[in-house]
């Protein structure tokens, strides 16, 4: 049996429901984001006029409930009428402009109340651009590290990029199209320009467009054009996270215990993100080494 919360809608249960909405196509909308939007007691959105547009679009009509804005302006007003339905036994369903709530959208200091009121939280999941440009990057999916938007500013941005260098993931970045070409420039020095990155740019939209290259190759593209719309740039995993040379040959000799030269280079070339070929010589090197040594 699924979480009952998850299945009988037709008497909602009372909680705050987190609504993901579409980001871009309209009939990616989940059919129980629908049912809890159609049956909530009340209904809080980031922005009440798009999330209107939205149940317009699917037929869903609110009829005399409360629809309340919660955005991060209005949030120390909005939050305890929130809690006040949710305490009065109410369903209270929340949606951000799209997407899921949350991820870079408002939506967590009400998670936080609804948590220390100890009220129940259900979350009724959907699109958000990160995972959906993870898999359209051709990068590895893994290990990802979603780090939202960068400063806007140079010297802090390139901070914090550095901060992300060692990651050993594929970086995952939102960004707007003013500051795509200066992003992308600032990452190519920072991270290195030879890093693989993609550019997803209005995903599941009219004018989606994947751009796939070096950081270097995206950089220089991007550049040269004014780009439109809504963007995630994407990074993958640096060659070398830092592991000096005497710990990665500990960590080859002890994997070679346990398994095939092949398979104990493939295990660590996968943890520290380094170049497969590059550690299987070591390993081969090392296994050489320690049979000369067992037949002496
Ligand atoms: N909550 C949303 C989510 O789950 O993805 C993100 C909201 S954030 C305010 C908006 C940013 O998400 C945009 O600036 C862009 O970086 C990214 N984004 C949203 N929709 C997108 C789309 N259709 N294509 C590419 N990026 C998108």
């Amino acid at each position: 049996m699924g979480n009952p919360k998850a299945t009988d809608l037709s008497t909602l249960e009372p909680g705050l429901y987190l609504i993901a909405t579409p980001i871009g196509a309209a009939r990616d909308i989940t059919l129980r984001a629908l049912d809890i939007l159609s049956t909530a007691d009340v209904l809080a959105a980031e922005d009440t006029r798009t999330l209107r547009k939205l149940m317009d679009i699917h037929g869903v009509a609110l009829r005399d409930r409360k629809l309340i804005s919660l955005h991060d302006h209005n949030a120390r007003h909005a939050i305890p009428k929130l809690i006040a339905a949710l305490n009065a036994g109410k369903s209270v369903a929340y949606a951000s402009d799209a997407g899921t709530p949350l991820i870079s959208d408002p939506g967590y200091d009400l998670t936080r109340a609804v948590i220390e009121a100890g009220l129940p939280l259900v979350s009724a999941p959907g699109p958000t651009a990160a995972i959906t440009a993870l898999t359209l990057s051709g990068l590895p999916a893994d290990s990802f590290f979603f780090a939202g938007f960068l400063p806007a500013k140079i010297g802090r941005r390139k901070t914090a990029l550095g901060g992300l260098k060692s990651v050993p993931g594929t970086l995952i970045f939102y960004e707007s199209p003013k500051r795509a070409a200066g992003m992308l420039r600032d990452a190519a020095e920072v991270l290195g320009a030879e890093r693989q990155a993609a550019l997803c740019r209005e995903i599941t939209k009219k004018f989606e467009e994947i751009l796939r290259g070096t950081l270097g190759d995206l950089a220089r593209d991007v550049a040269k054009r004014d780009l439109k719309g809504e963007i995630v740039v994407l990074v993958g995993r640096g060659d070398s996270v830092e592991i000096n040379q005497a710990d990665l040959e500990d960590e080859i000799k002890a994997a070679l215990k346990e398994a095939s030269v092949r398979d104990a280079a493939d295990q660590i070339a996968a943890k520290y993100g380094l170049k497969k070929r590059d550690v299987y010589q070591r390993a081969l090197a090392l296994n050489a080494l320690e049979q000369d040594s067992e037949t002496e």
